[in-house]
């Protein structure tokens, strides 16, 4: 992008992530100043608040391209709030888990965030919906919704990995497998106690293989059905996906489709991106496309092993 060419609008998240991630974003706003780029710099008040200074970023004629920084769930409201807009979006991923920008190959450093800024290469992102809610990731139903659940009620500020360790342990002793009703593009492929995760990304959190076929621009929905009715099977089939052999298992369901539907007759918690998902039924769909977001040149998702060591940097 060429320094004459309007401004760029940054949509600045700052009550998430750690300090090292601020002061990344902090650098890379100086190094924007120090190359004459004009900045109109926002601070959000709220999810919803980021939702709508991109929407007006969208509509502006001078502003040539959106960046935003924060985590998960203030990238997925800039890219609902900016859907259908030609305006790239770049990325400054400054949350916990930063999901969709591991995705993307975005790593944790200034000298990277600066090349995938230079060569502004641009890549179409899909937009997720479930009922009337949209992400951009990961969505689940049962097992980790329940994990979810108790990490946002305990939640108070920031969140690290530590948060989920004591919530994981006690949904895995509680869970009690419920069943549930799959459909995939009008076809029912799966009734039965089991735990599913569908999306738009390769990697889950901490960078397990989930929905390993995943493509976060090719405008299909993917989604991995669980067979499972008790722990130890969970515990084998988490360690299937581990070593990304699960979609050959007789006890996963693997589908690549444009809708889903689920349904359960008790209750069961769902998530989008790590928050709090709708109540069930769920009806997911894709908005193809939905906005061009920067990736780094020649970029893949960021492994197990390196998100791994992260969490103790
Ligand atoms: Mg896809």
């Amino acid at each position: 992008m060429n320094s004459e060419n309007g401004y760029i609008s940054l949509i600045l998240n700052t009550s998430s992530g750690a300090s090292s991630e601020k002061e990344i974003v902090h650098q890379f706003i100086e190094y924007l100043k120090s190359k004459n780029y004009k900045l109109q710099i926002n601070h959000t008040k709220s999810l919803l608040h980021a939702r709508s200074l991109a929407a007006e970023s969208a509509v502006k004629f001078n502003c040539s391209m959106v960046m935003v920084a924060g985590g998960d769930g203030t990238i997925r409201e800039v890219v609902h709030g900016l859907e259908g807009s030609d305006k790239p979006l770049m990325l400054l991923p400054s949350g916990t888990e930063n999901l969709l920008a591991n995705e993307l190959g975005y790593k944790k450093s200034l000298k990277n965030w600066i090349q995938i800024f230079e060569a502004n290469t641009l890549h179409p992102l899909d937009l997720c919906k479930a009922n009337d809610s949209f992400f951009t990731s990961v969505g689940g139903v049962g097992f980790d919704a329940d994990v979810v659940r108790i990490v946002d009620m305990q939640r108070q500020g920031n969140i690290t990995h530590l948060h989920y360790f004591f919530p994981i342990l006690k949904t895995f002793f509680a869970y009690k497998f419920p069943a549930i009703t799959v459909e995939v593009d009008d076809r029912v492929i799966f009734s039965d106690r089991g735990i599913a995760l569908f999306g738009n990304i390769s990697r889950y959190a901490l960078g397990i293989p989930i929905l390993r076929a995943a493509d976060f621009g090719d405008g299909l929905l993917d989604i991995c059905v669980y067979k499972c009715s008790n722990q130890i099977k969970l515990v084998f089939l988490s360690l299937l996906t581990i070593l990304k052999s699960h979609r050959r298992s007789k006890s996963v369901i693997y589908k690549q489709c444009k809708k889903i539907k689920i349904s359960s007759d008790t209750f069961v918690r769902t998530e989008l991106d790590g928050d709090p998902g709708p109540e069930m039924p769920l009806e997911i769909t894709i908005i193809p496309h939905a906005v061009k977001v920067l990736v780094p040149p020649k970029g893949k998702p960021i492994g197990m092993r390196r998100r791994m060591f992260r969490i103790f940097e």
